[in-house]
């Protein structure tokens, strides 16, 4: 597995991810992701949804507001305890969470550090002009809630059973006193969520269920099942709405860190906001003529560090001719773009034929074209963005009408004709 700066200079050279406004000295905790970095995001998010909700008869989706009623972050609990305990070091200055000391000291110097003292990672902003207590909002600190707080509405509406899920992706905040390791820990990030509402007593096989299907995703998607492992988080250690939570750890470069946690959250959320708001958020099942408040398996995966996880494990170094030939062995869904076209050379007898294939490909596909320096070196930055497939137009596809197509794994070649060229690709893409 490479190191973390080899992904961070490839993400910079090749515009998967850069710092967020680096002309200004950068951000700490926000990063921009650049041409190839918002393809692959967008991928992965469809993948997501994809194996959540279009694949499944029992999930819908939902796309609610960022901001919303300060009241439901009171609801949540998390007005009272999203929390991390801070600390000031004495001598540096710097601030760590308590869980990063070192012997009580302070991780980067090792000094004395201060009391310790909770700081809540919501960031806040106000509602209308005037900046006063009653127009406090927040940026939300995690997608789900909204989805409980649309409980109601979204089981009217579709007239589900239980069970079934509500899944939404969007942008989380998180005022993150230490954010770093590159994407793993934001202040910005996106979360994709799924609330799968059950049966009280059926909540733990769901909670199984939901732990394996979420391996599945991540393996399908390229990830080796042997750098996944669980983390069956302890009584202790568990949020306050947890009744059990499952993480998903990925082998960082850093160790094995969370990469999406699965929890058992009971019927806390809905009881809550419920006491809150005065609204029944319950359900009736028409099967035992019972009325109650269905439990929620919620499994919460983070984009960005499922985005670092799917580049390390594509990435891959191999000796050839001219020294290391690096390739991203992205899976073809995930891949930021499908197929390059690249005539042999940029005479304009080639081009016109080129760019003619290129722009009937993009019909399908997204598609670069390039006609820029030799061939040899064309292939290898395909390889080095995780391109599957490069479609090589050379003088005799005037004559023949036949153009070549390379893997990016293999580096077979096939040459084929461009009136099958359509199929021949999807053929090789695999159903995307
Ligand atoms: P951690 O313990 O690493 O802070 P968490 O347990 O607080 O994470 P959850 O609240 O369970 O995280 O959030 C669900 C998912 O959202 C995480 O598994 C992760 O993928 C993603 N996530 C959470 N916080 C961040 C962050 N600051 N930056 C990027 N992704 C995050």
């Amino acid at each position: 597995m490479p190191d973390l700066d080899t992904i961070v200079n490839l993400c910079k050279r090749r515009g998967f991810v850069f710092p967020s406004s680096e002309i200004y000295g950068g951000f700490g905790g926000f990063w921009d992701y650049g041409p190839l970095g918002a393809e692959l995001k967008r991928n992965i998010k469809d993948a997501w949804w994809r194996a959540t909700v279009q694949e499944r008869d029992d999930v819908v989706g939902l796309d609610a507001s960022i901001v919303m009623s300060p009241r439901i972050w009171e609801a949540s609990g998390h007005v009272a305890t999203f929390t991390d305990p801070l600390v000031d070091c004495r001598q540096c200055k710097r601030r760590s969470r308590t869980d990063e000391l070192k012997d009580a000291k302070c991780p980067y110097c090792g000094g004395v550090v201060g009391e310790a003292r909770n700081f809540n990672l919501m960031f806040k902003t106000f509602i209308g002009p005037v900046e006063e207590e009653a127009a406090v909002a927040y940026l939300r600190p995690e997608t789900a809630q909204a989805i409980f707080a649309n409980f109601k509405n979204v089981l009217n509406a579709s007239r589900r059973k239980l069970p079934f899920g509500i899944a939404q992706i969007g942008k989380a905040f998180r005022n993150e006193i230490t954010p770093g390791k590159f994407i793993f820990r934001d202040r910005e990030f996106d979360q994709m969520e799924l609330e799968y509402f059950v049966k009280p007593a059926e909540s733990r096989a769901a909670h199984e269920q939901w732990v394996q299907a979420r391996i599945d995703w991540y393996v399908r998607y390229g990830i080796r099942r042997e750098n996944l492992s669980l983390f069956h988080q302890p009584k202790e250690e568990l949020a306050h709405y947890s009744d059990a939570t499952t993480d998903i750890l990925y082998k960082f470069p850093f160790g094995d860190e969370e990469l999406e946690g699965i929890a058992n959250r009971t019927d806390f959320d809905l009881t809550e906001h419920a006491k809150h708001s005065g609204e029944e958020l319950t359900y009736f099942d028409d099967e035992t003529n019972e009325r109650y408040v269905p439990h929620v398996i919620e499994p919460s995966a983070g984009v960005d560090r499922s985005l670092l996880a799917f580049l390390l494990d594509a990435y891959d170094e191999e000796p050839d001719k001219d020294g290391t030939r690096v390739v991203l062995r992205l899976h073809p869904t995930l891949a930021p773009v499908k197929v390059a076209v690249l005539p042999l050379s940029k005479k304009d007898t080639l081009t016109p034929l080129a760019r003619s294939i290129a722009c009937a490909l993009r019909k399908q596909w997204s598609v670069q074209y390039d006609e820029t320096q030799a061939i040899g070196r064309r292939y290898r930055r395909q390889d080095e963005i995780g391109t599957p497939l490069c479609v090589t137009v050379d003088f005799d596809s005037l004559e023949d009408k036949r153009v070549t197509v390379r893997d990016r794994d293999s580096m077979t070649q096939e040459r084929v004709p461009i009136a099958d060229l359509v199929p021949i690709l999807r053929e090789k893409l695999g159903a995307l």
